[in-house]
């Protein structure tokens, strides 16, 4: 069983993005948090079916977006 299994379809219903306040979804491959606002698209650790809000915790799903040139 996955952790993000412990996450219930009611919590992402209030959940939201604390960095931007879009809803978020479950990736269940990496298990985390997606932050559905593609602009933003932080991704959310889950530790011990706790989803971890919090915006210095977050990573970005796709690092390519992060180039610096
Ligand atoms: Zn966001």
């Amino acid at each position: 069983m996955s952790l993000t299994t412990m996450i219930s379809p009611r919590f992402l219903e209030v959940a939201a993005c604390p960095a931007c306040h879009a809803p978020l979804a479950i990736d269940y491959d990496a298990s985390v948090l997606v932050c559905t606002n593609l602009v933003c698209g932080l991704a959310y650790p889950v530790r011990d079916g706790i989803p971890i809000l919090l915006i210095d915790q977050a990573r970005r799903p796709n690092p390519a977006n992060d180039a610096q040139l």
